[in-house]
């Protein structure tokens, strides 16, 4: 079980919204800090362990500049990322770029910051070279096919992903980059999104130190770090366990004592790529109830929709609710909570049980700060929300504004359009 508590009230709500109206996006300042406080705990026992917030979870300058006081690099994905970390003032070995499908300008905008480039794929290695040439610090991806399984859990079909080189795909590419004069080699996966149990990253960490001892015994490659990535999960519903940080970072330090340290590599840097667990539970929507609709079920529209939120409607995935001020109401009512989009998947909850809903009241859906503002998009003219951050001395500050009409048609610029 997890306590699903909103970490504002209702007349905090109500203050923010006289001057921020609904909807919009608010992360809470104590809570991303304490998140990050304990993974860096966790992990303390290795020397040179580093984070590498995902930064497509979340990408604000304002929350990036929190995760870089507390000690954590970017892992970037595009070059828009890349400009905004360096606008963050993250530079060099701060950066991962861990990137897919990449072009070589990407790579030569990664490398001019100092990136480490996490290569994807084999091929990769010439679409590098072209741009670059060899850096002498690289990461290679792992996919090891099949089917990924905890005991006889299966989590994941790594077979089906697009993402990462096949072990023997692995074996040459070290071997060619080291004759291109690559000196520090980095092992990477991600087999798992959204775990809930503290044995992922122990599972998939015993699988890629047993797999850089054999690379390091074929090859004579010096693997200086095993990137763990991301794919801790959070408790979205109220009947999940949630994960326990320092038992997951126990776990690893097992693993490296009885793969790593015998096998002489016992200076292998731990890093992660954490997003979801860094960000998700430290982030909220906040939205107004507008309208009550009673038909062939009972529906109420809230001023968000799924152009803010999309995760409900792309995967089904469950956001807790909590009307604000009715936290201990009872909940005997079944709703529909919809948005304004002409898409029937425009719905942030189905048949939930949930207190009585009058218009006015204000909905705090749970868990938005990762991949939450950032899959937002504009379908149906939908302008995207502001975000705010409840700073640590309660008070709050736009990180970033709502859009306005503007923003909308700036693409058409070049048209001379008659607006108003
Ligand atoms: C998305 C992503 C992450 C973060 O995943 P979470 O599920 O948010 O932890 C980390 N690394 C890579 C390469 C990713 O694509």
């Amino acid at each position: 079980m997890s306590e699903k508590k909103p970490f504002i009230t209702l007349e905090q709500a109500k203050r923010i919204k006289a001057e921020y109206p609904t909807p919009f996006h608010i992360y809470d300042e104590a809570g991303i800090r304490r998140t990050a406080r304990a993974l860096n705990q966790a992990f303390a026992w290795n020397k040179g362990f580093r984070e590498y917030f995902a930064v497509k979870a979340t990408p604000n300058p304002a929350i990036l500049q929190i995760l870089r006081e507390e000690g954590c690099g970017v892992d970037c994905s595009s070059e828009t990322e890349l400009m905004l970390s360096k606008a963050c003032g993250f530079s060099g070995e701060e950066i991962m770029y861990s990137s897919n499908n990449t072009p070589g300008h990407e790579y030569a905008r990664a490398h001019a910051q100092g990136a480490i480039i996490n290569l994807d794929d084999y091929t990769l290695i010439e679409t590098m070279e072209e741009a670059i040439g060899v850096p002498s610090v690289i990461s290679c991806r792992y996919n090891p096919g099949g089917e990924f399984s905890i005991g006889n859990r299966i989590m994941d079909q790594p077979k089906d992903a697009k993402y990462g080189m096949t072990r023997a795909q692995l074996t040459q590419a070290y071997r060619e980059l080291m004759q291109k004069g690559a000196k520090d080699f980095g092992l990477h996966a991600f087999l798992a999104s959204n775990t809930l149990t503290n044995a992922y990253y122990p599972t998939l960490a015993r699988i890629l130190f047993e797999t850089a001892v054999d690379l390091h015994r074929e090859t004579g490659a010096h693997i200086a770090f095993i990137n763990l990535s991301g794919g801790v999960g959070v408790p979205y519903r109220p009947e999940d366990t949630e994960n326990d940080i320092a038992a997951i970072g126990e776990g690893v330090r097992i693993a490296y004592e009885e793969v790593l340290v015998p096998a002489g590599m016992g200076d292998v840097r731990i890093f992660t790529e954490l997003g979801r667990f860094m960000l998700a539970p430290n982030g909220a929507v906040v939205t107004e109830a507008i309208h009550e609709k009673h038909t062939y079920k009972e529906y109420i529209g809230v001023d968000a929709c799924a152009c803010n939120l999309m995760r409900p409607a792309m995967y089904g995935a469950y956001h807790h609710i909590t009307i604000l001020g009715k936290e201990h109401a009872e909940a005997d009512h079944l709703y529909d909570i919809v948005g304004s989009l002409c898409e029937n998947n425009d719905k942030f909850a189905i048949d939930r049980k949930l207190p009585q809903i009058d218009r006015g009241d204000i909905l705090y859906i749970h868990d938005t700060g990762a991949h939450g503002f950032s899959m937002g998009y504009n379908y149906n003219g939908k302008l995207r929300s502001a975000e705010i951050l409840l700073q640590e001395d309660g008070s709050v500050r736009l990180i970033r504004r709502a859009e306005t009409p503007a923003d909308y048609f700036a693409t058409f610029d070049f048209m001379n359009l008659q607006l108003d």
